[in-house]
Protein backbone atom coordinates (compact mmCIF):
# COMPACT_ATOMS: atom_id res chain seq x y z
CA UNK A 1 0.00 0.00 0.00
CA UNK A 2 0.83 3.81 -0.69
CA UNK A 3 0.42 7.21 0.75
CA UNK A 4 0.18 9.62 -2.00
CA UNK A 5 0.66 12.49 0.61
CA UNK A 6 3.84 11.17 2.28
CA UNK A 7 5.01 9.41 -0.79
CA UNK A 8 5.90 6.22 0.99
CA UNK A 9 5.41 2.85 0.73
CA UNK A 10 3.49 0.63 3.74
CA UNK A 11 3.98 -2.71 3.26
CA UNK A 12 1.63 -4.81 5.36
CA UNK A 13 -0.54 -2.18 6.64
CA UNK A 14 -4.06 -1.14 5.58
CA UNK A 15 -6.82 1.72 6.43
CA UNK A 16 -5.15 4.71 6.75
CA UNK A 17 -1.55 5.88 7.03
CA UNK A 18 -0.19 5.83 9.91
CA UNK A 19 1.48 9.13 9.70
CA UNK A 20 -1.36 11.48 7.89
CA UNK A 21 -3.99 9.78 8.13
CA UNK A 22 -4.88 9.51 4.49
CA UNK A 23 -6.39 6.66 3.15
CA UNK A 24 -3.57 4.31 1.89
CA UNK A 25 -3.84 3.32 -1.73
CA UNK A 26 -3.41 -0.22 -3.72
CA UNK A 27 -0.21 1.44 -6.02
CA UNK A 28 2.15 4.17 -6.23
CA UNK A 29 0.37 6.39 -8.71
CA UNK A 30 3.64 8.67 -9.17
CA UNK A 31 6.26 7.66 -8.30
CA UNK A 32 9.29 9.35 -10.16
CA UNK A 33 11.72 7.47 -10.89
CA UNK A 34 15.26 8.72 -9.17
CA UNK A 35 18.15 9.30 -10.95
CA UNK A 36 20.84 7.16 -9.75
CA UNK A 37 23.82 9.71 -9.72
CA UNK A 38 26.88 7.75 -9.50
CA UNK A 39 30.18 9.35 -8.49
CA UNK A 40 33.88 8.06 -8.54
CA UNK A 41 35.20 7.06 -4.74
CA UNK A 42 37.71 9.94 -5.13
CA UNK A 43 34.82 12.73 -6.36
CA UNK A 44 33.13 10.98 -2.64
CA UNK A 45 36.36 11.89 -0.88
CA UNK A 46 37.14 15.70 -2.18
CA UNK A 47 33.14 16.27 -1.13
CA UNK A 48 34.08 15.23 2.39
CA UNK A 49 37.40 17.04 2.47
CA UNK A 50 35.74 20.08 1.05
CA UNK A 51 33.14 20.06 4.37
CA UNK A 52 36.42 20.06 6.90
CA UNK A 53 36.08 16.16 7.10
CA UNK A 54 32.24 15.94 7.41
CA UNK A 55 29.28 15.25 5.27
CA UNK A 56 26.00 15.55 6.88
CA UNK A 57 22.86 14.20 4.89
CA UNK A 58 19.20 13.50 5.46
CA UNK A 59 17.71 10.54 5.25
CA UNK A 60 14.37 9.87 5.03
CA UNK A 61 11.85 6.25 4.48
CA UNK A 62 10.03 5.58 1.52
CA UNK A 63 9.51 2.04 2.23
CA UNK A 64 8.11 0.61 5.81
CA UNK A 65 7.13 -2.78 6.35
CA UNK A 66 4.45 -3.93 9.21
CA UNK A 67 3.80 -7.28 10.63
CA UNK A 68 0.87 -8.69 13.10
CA UNK A 69 1.53 -12.07 14.75
CA UNK A 70 -0.52 -13.57 17.74
CA UNK A 71 -0.26 -16.35 19.88
CA UNK A 72 -3.15 -18.20 21.80
CA UNK A 73 -4.80 -16.98 23.68
CA UNK A 74 -4.52 -13.32 23.62
CA UNK A 75 -1.32 -12.48 23.14
CA UNK A 76 -1.16 -9.90 20.10
CA UNK A 77 2.67 -9.06 18.67
CA UNK A 78 3.35 -6.03 16.50
CA UNK A 79 5.92 -5.10 14.57
CA UNK A 80 7.48 -2.49 11.91
CA UNK A 81 10.56 -1.34 10.63
CA UNK A 82 11.96 0.87 7.76
CA UNK A 83 12.47 -1.32 4.07
CA UNK A 84 13.99 1.59 1.99
CA UNK A 85 15.73 5.14 3.36
CA UNK A 86 16.48 7.72 0.56
CA UNK A 87 19.02 10.65 1.01
CA UNK A 88 16.91 14.38 0.95
CA UNK A 89 20.11 15.76 -1.26
CA UNK A 90 20.55 15.24 -4.56
CA UNK A 91 24.03 16.18 -4.28
CA UNK A 92 25.17 12.35 -3.65
CA UNK A 93 22.51 9.84 -4.68
CA UNK A 94 21.61 7.90 -1.41
CA UNK A 95 19.48 4.51 -1.34
CA UNK A 96 19.45 2.01 1.36
CA UNK A 97 17.47 -1.20 1.78
CA UNK A 98 16.50 -2.96 5.11
CA UNK A 99 18.61 -6.57 4.74
CA UNK A 100 18.78 -7.55 8.24
CA UNK A 101 15.52 -7.33 10.42
CA UNK A 102 15.56 -8.25 14.21
CA UNK A 103 13.01 -9.25 16.09
CA UNK A 104 12.32 -10.16 19.88
CA UNK A 105 8.87 -11.02 21.83
CA UNK A 106 7.97 -10.77 25.20
CA UNK A 107 4.99 -10.87 27.39
CA UNK A 108 3.45 -10.60 30.51
CA UNK A 109 0.98 -12.33 32.30
CA UNK A 110 -1.95 -12.73 31.41
CA UNK A 111 -2.40 -11.68 27.71
CA UNK A 112 0.14 -8.64 27.58
CA UNK A 113 2.05 -9.50 24.48
CA UNK A 114 5.20 -7.14 23.36
CA UNK A 115 6.34 -7.37 19.39
CA UNK A 116 9.66 -5.39 18.51
CA UNK A 117 11.07 -5.51 15.46
CA UNK A 118 14.16 -2.81 14.35
CA UNK A 119 16.67 -2.50 11.23
CA UNK A 120 19.50 -4.32 11.91
CA UNK A 121 21.19 -4.17 8.94
CA UNK A 122 21.26 -2.04 5.64
CA UNK A 123 23.06 -2.47 2.12
CA UNK A 124 22.81 0.29 -0.57
CA UNK A 125 24.43 2.70 -2.42
CA UNK A 126 26.05 6.14 -1.88
CA UNK A 127 26.91 7.66 -5.02
CA UNK A 128 27.43 4.52 -6.80
CA UNK A 129 29.65 2.62 -3.65
CA UNK A 130 28.39 -0.09 -2.30
CA UNK A 131 28.20 0.20 1.97
CA UNK A 132 26.43 -1.85 4.63
CA UNK A 133 25.81 -0.48 8.09
CA UNK A 134 25.23 -2.71 11.15
CA UNK A 135 23.35 -1.19 14.07
CA UNK A 136 24.75 -0.34 17.14
CA UNK A 137 21.98 1.29 18.87
CA UNK A 138 18.11 -0.49 19.49
CA UNK A 139 16.03 1.34 21.41
CA UNK A 140 12.52 -0.33 22.77
CA UNK A 141 9.35 0.73 24.58
CA UNK A 142 6.71 -1.24 26.17
CA UNK A 143 3.39 0.18 26.77
CA UNK A 144 -0.42 -0.92 28.02
CA UNK A 145 -3.78 -0.03 28.06
CA UNK A 146 -6.68 -1.60 30.62
CA UNK A 147 -7.18 -4.41 30.73
CA UNK A 148 -4.19 -6.83 28.73
CA UNK A 149 -3.52 -4.87 25.63
CA UNK A 150 0.16 -4.68 25.53
CA UNK A 151 1.93 -2.19 23.09
CA UNK A 152 5.52 -3.55 22.20
CA UNK A 153 8.01 -1.01 19.80
CA UNK A 154 11.58 -0.85 18.90
CA UNK A 155 13.46 1.32 16.35
CA UNK A 156 17.09 1.24 15.32
CA UNK A 157 18.77 4.49 17.17
CA UNK A 158 22.01 4.47 15.14
CA UNK A 159 23.92 2.14 12.51
CA UNK A 160 27.54 2.46 11.54
CA UNK A 161 29.77 1.59 9.03
CA UNK A 162 32.81 1.98 6.32
CA UNK A 163 32.71 3.29 3.00
CA UNK A 164 35.85 2.78 1.21
CA UNK A 165 38.72 2.26 2.88
CA UNK A 166 38.94 6.28 3.70
CA UNK A 167 35.24 7.07 5.07
CA UNK A 168 33.09 6.17 7.92
CA UNK A 169 29.66 6.13 8.24
CA UNK A 170 27.28 6.96 10.92
CA UNK A 171 23.24 7.15 10.80
CA UNK A 172 21.45 8.37 13.97
CA UNK A 173 17.75 8.08 13.87
CA UNK A 174 16.34 11.21 14.17
CA UNK A 175 12.32 10.92 14.17
CA UNK A 176 10.75 7.55 14.96
CA UNK A 177 6.87 6.55 13.55
CA UNK A 178 4.83 5.41 16.16
CA UNK A 179 1.23 3.44 15.59
CA UNK A 180 -0.65 0.86 17.42
CA UNK A 181 -4.09 -1.53 16.72
CA UNK A 182 -5.98 -3.74 18.59
CA UNK A 183 -8.47 -6.31 17.99
CA UNK A 184 -10.74 -7.79 20.39
CA UNK A 185 -10.49 -8.89 22.80
CA UNK A 186 -7.07 -8.20 24.18
CA UNK A 187 -5.05 -8.42 21.22
CA UNK A 188 -2.22 -5.47 21.52
CA UNK A 189 -0.41 -4.32 18.24
CA UNK A 190 2.41 -1.36 18.60
CA UNK A 191 4.37 -0.62 16.44
CA UNK A 192 7.54 2.02 15.90
CA UNK A 193 9.77 2.07 12.92
CA UNK A 194 12.98 4.53 11.69
CA UNK A 195 11.36 7.42 9.98
CA UNK A 196 13.66 9.84 9.56
CA UNK A 197 18.14 9.92 10.08
CA UNK A 198 21.03 12.02 9.59
CA UNK A 199 23.53 10.30 7.89
CA UNK A 200 27.57 11.28 8.33
CA UNK A 201 30.07 10.67 5.79
CA UNK A 202 33.44 11.28 7.74
CA UNK A 203 37.01 11.05 6.72
CA UNK A 204 38.45 8.11 8.72
CA UNK A 205 41.43 9.67 11.06
ZN1 LIG B 1 0.77 9.65 4.74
Amino acid sequence: MYCPECKCEYTGWSGKCPECKNLLVEEAQSVIPEVAQTISYEALVDKVKARGGVYEVGLSATSIAQEKKWRFPYNGYGYAWVKKMKGDSNEISIELNTTAVGRDTTWRFPYLGYGFAWAKSLVGSIGGTEVTLQATKVAREKKWRFPYLGYGRAWTEELQGELGDQLHLHLQVTEVGKGRDWRFPYLGYGFGWEKKAILTISLDK
